[in-house]
This record gives C-alpha cells, structure tokens and sequence, in this order.
C-alpha cells in the first residue's frame, strides 16, 4: 500500500477501505509515514468528509493502537460522561460526585486540552495536592471504595490520538466531523467507558458551529459507542454564551463548588442536573423522571458535596487552598440595559491570554487567573455597575477586550435555549 495513493483518493472524493485506513494509522504511529504526508491526508479528510464506514474503521484502527484500560475490576454499575469542550464548562467537576452520591460509580479519564481554557484535570489542580495522575490499579480501588474517581490518562491509551491531534492542531485540521468523532470514541472506547453521556456543544465558543453539525457529530459518537455494545446517548446544548459565571480553572473550581452547596448560577446548575440524572437513568435502567428525583435528592440534601469533599481529600486535595490570583480588578459596565449576548470564544481567548489556557502542549497554565461575569445573558445591568472581575497576575489586563465581549441592548429580545435535543 502506498500512502500518496491514499491521499490520491481522499483528494478525488474517493472511499477508504479498512484496509488502507489501518495502514495509515499503523504506519503513522511507526513514523513510517511523513507529518506533511499525514496532513495532507488530514486536510482531504476535511474537505471531503469520510462516510459512517471509514469513521468506524478510523475509530477502531485508533483504538487499537494502544492500550486498553480494563475495568473489569470495578464492583457494581459505573458511568461516563464526556463534553466536546466549551467556556466555562465545569460540569465533570459538578455531575461526577452527584451520580456517585446516587450509587452509580463514575469511573472518569480526563484529559488536560489544549483549549482555551484547561481541561478537567487541569482545574482539579488548582486545589493544592490533588493527585491526577493514578495508576489503574488505584484508580479502581478508589472507584470501589468510594464511588468516584477522575485521573488523567494513564499508561499508552490511543498513541495514534495523541500523534494525529497534536498534527491536526498544527494544520488546522481539527474541525472535521468525522475526525473529532473517531478521536473522542477511540479514547472513550479506549478507558473502558460504559453508560456515557455526551455534552454535544455548538456556537461561538465550541468546535462545531451550527446546532446541524451538532446533531451529526452526535449521532455518530453514538453510533460508534453503540457499535461497541455501549450504553451512550447524546445532548445537544448551545455554546454560544459562556456556561456558568466563571471561567479559568481555579474560578471554575470555587463556582463548582457554589454550585453543589446550592448557591450556584442557574444555567450550569440546571445543565449539570440534568446530564448526571441522564447518566443515573441509563446506568440503573429506570426512567429519567426517577433518576432525576434521586439525582435532585442528593442535590438538595448536601450529599453530593460530601462526596465531592470526600473525593478531593482522597485524591490528596486541601480544598482550604485552591489558588488565587494576586490582584482582582472590578470593572463597570459604560451603559444601562439588558445583557443579550456574551461571546464566548472571545472570553475564552482573552482568558488564555492571561495565562489559563495553553496555546502549546508544552504550556505551563497559570491556574489562578481568569474571568468572572457579575451578569449573564438575560439579567438587566445600570450603567456603571459592576459586570465582571479580572482575575490576573502580569500586568496584561484585557478590559477593553473583555468589555466588547458583551452586547447590551435595550431590549432583550427572543433567548434562545440551553439544552436542546437528546440524540439516543
Ligand atoms: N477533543 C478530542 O479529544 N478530539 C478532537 O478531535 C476534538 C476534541
């Protein structure tokens, strides 16, 4: 097989067979084949789109290419869920200990991104001590022990993921539907996840624009879960605004705490109540309605706060210390009227510019700094009230940047929802 035929025939619109989708995984990994070779693949991938056939074999070829995580070990039901990633989006931090507190075990591999913002792993480690990097072994006696575990990828899970990601972040290459889809299921297949839900995001802030794209990339994640005799579904939710009040990893720490103790903004709290009740439903078989009341229970009685206390002092956490930044600046809105959009990717850039993000893999992230709104889209704000707090520590603040993020009308007009459809 010849790896500038295969680009030929990606180029020409052509259909791969399992064959040569194997062989270019395979040869990938074993350097065998050139970083311009496999781009070029990548981008005819892009722009010519790859039926539900090649994606599955894609998938599988990644999956195969590395370890597989078995948690056979683990007693009793455990759940996943995954998001595609958006500003502001601390649901694991949140949904994880509220289905552990319901008896469904959350067995959760996280990755640390390259977003604008870090990934889960990433704010857990802005609490002080907290251990992310388990070995299996102690990452099962943790789920068994006490219901919950979240750990960064261990051993050599999808190297062929880890090549061609870091590729497709280099030649603009990550926004393809079938791409992004092989990738997050080679993984979630890889760790051994069962019982999944799926955060599908579209908008400003998220990988796929248009709540169409959403629905597609939904619908084949769920395809290829089910592929692979998995509980999966899907929700699709809008991304256009920035989820929840904070953005930066140790501000997302301390609002998803507010949000356990029953303090937290509404938008975030309602989406994390209704993906763990989704979870708790497929994981024990019973209807969303009774997984919901059970989910809430725990909610409204402090017990899912517990457990996430628990979790964090087990994982070698000191919630009594999660970092801040050094200086905090408040900053007024210029006019009086209703808050009708917040543009998120814009916030998320800004906030990776102070240091919370990382543009590279190597980057090391400053966890302390970031955003927090005083309003959010639909609340009504006076002229020179406070709308949102920089949290920095170089002197590189960003108000300007961050006040055009906002658009204040005079009227709110129709708002649009969060949550908008379930793909099963
Ligand atoms: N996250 C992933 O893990 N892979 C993608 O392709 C996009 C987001």
């Amino acid at each position: 097989m010849n790896i500038i035929e295969i680009i030929d025939k990606k180029r020409n619109k052509g259909i791969l067979s399992n064959k040569e989708i194997s062989f270019v995984v395979d040869s990938y990994v074993k350097e065998e084949i050139a970083d311009y070779q496999m781009s070029a693949l990548l981008m005819a991938i892009c722009l010519n789109g790859m039926t539900e056939a090649e994606t599955f074999a894609l998938t599988e070829a990644m999956l195969n290419s590395g370890d597989k995580i078995d948690l056979s070990g683990v007693k009793g039901i455990f759940a996943d869920k995954h998001s595609t990633g958006g500003i502001g989006d601390k649901t694991t931090l949140i949904v994880a200990p509220l289905v552990a507190s319901t008896g469904v075990k959350v067995a959760k591999m996280s990755g640390r991104s390259l977003g604008y913002t870090g990934g889960t792993i990433d704010k857990l480690e802005s609490i002080e001590g907290f251990k992310t990097n388990l070995k299996v072994d102690e990452f099962i006696k943790e789920i068994n022990e006490i219901g919950l575990s979240i750990t960064s990828q261990t051993g050599n899970l999808v190297p062929a993921d880890k090549k061609i990601y870091a590729l497709r972040d280099a030649s603009g290459t990550v926004e393809s539907i079938p791409l992004i889809a092989s990738s997050i299921m080679s993984k979630k297949l890889a760790s051994g996840a069962n019982n999944i839900v799926l955060d599908v995001k579209f908008g400003s802030g998220a990988l796929v624009k248009t709540e169409n794209d959403a629905v597609k990339l939904a619908d084949l994640m769920v395809k290829i879960g089910k592929n692979h005799k998995r509980k999966i579904m899907a929700i699709i939710t809008n991304m256009n605004n920035p989820l929840g009040m904070a953005v930066g990893n140790s501000l997302e720490v301390r609002e998803a705490i507010e949000v356990l103790k029953g303090i937290g903004p509404r938008d975030i709290t309602e989406l994390s109540l209704t993906l763990a009740s989704y979870m708790v439903s497929m994981s024990k078989n019973i209807s969303y309605e009774e997984a919901r009341s059970q989910v809430v229970d725990c909610f409204k009685s402090g017990k899912a706060y517990e457990k996430f206390l628990e979790f964090v002092s087990y994982q070698g956490g000191n919630i009594d210390n999660i970092a801040i930044s050094e200086k905090v600046y408040s900053i007024k809105s210029s006019k009086t009227g209703f808050v009708k959009g917040i543009n998120a990717r814009e916030i998320g850039e800004i906030v990776r510019k102070l240091g919370a993000g990382r543009f590279n893999k190597t980057d090391i992230i400053d966890h302390s700094v970031g955003v927090v709104l005083n309003k959010t889209v639909g609340d009504y704000v006076l002229k020179d009230e406070a709308l949102f707090s920089i949290y920095f520590n170089k002197e590189d603040l960003r108000i300007n940047d961050v006040l055009e993020c906002f658009d204040i009308e005079e009227s709110l007009g129709e708002m649009t929802p969060l949550i908008y459809k379930i793909i099963k």
